[in-house]
């Protein structure tokens, strides 16, 4: 899997980061989507749900 993430349409939610902590992360200073890593097999559920979840779209699946 690999995603994409749009930090000029991230509004700091915080969702992603709730939903998939290994994958994502929120910048300090305003709260937007950090990508920590290549997404692992066994998160591949929470970082789907994760995009689902994102209120401003900023997450896309590139490679399911
Ligand atoms: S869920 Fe979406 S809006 Fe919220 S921090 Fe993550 S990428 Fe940004």
């Amino acid at each position: 899997m690999r995603i994409t993430a749009d930090r000029d349409r991230c509004v700091g939610a915080g969702m992603c980061a709730l939903l998939a902590p290994t994958v994502f992360e929120q910048d300090d200073d305003e709260g937007r989507v950090v990508l920590l890593a290549a997404v692992p097999p066994g998160e591949h559920a929470a970082v789907g749900e994760a995009v689902q979840c994102c209120p401003s779209g900023a997450l896309t699946i590139d490679e399911p």
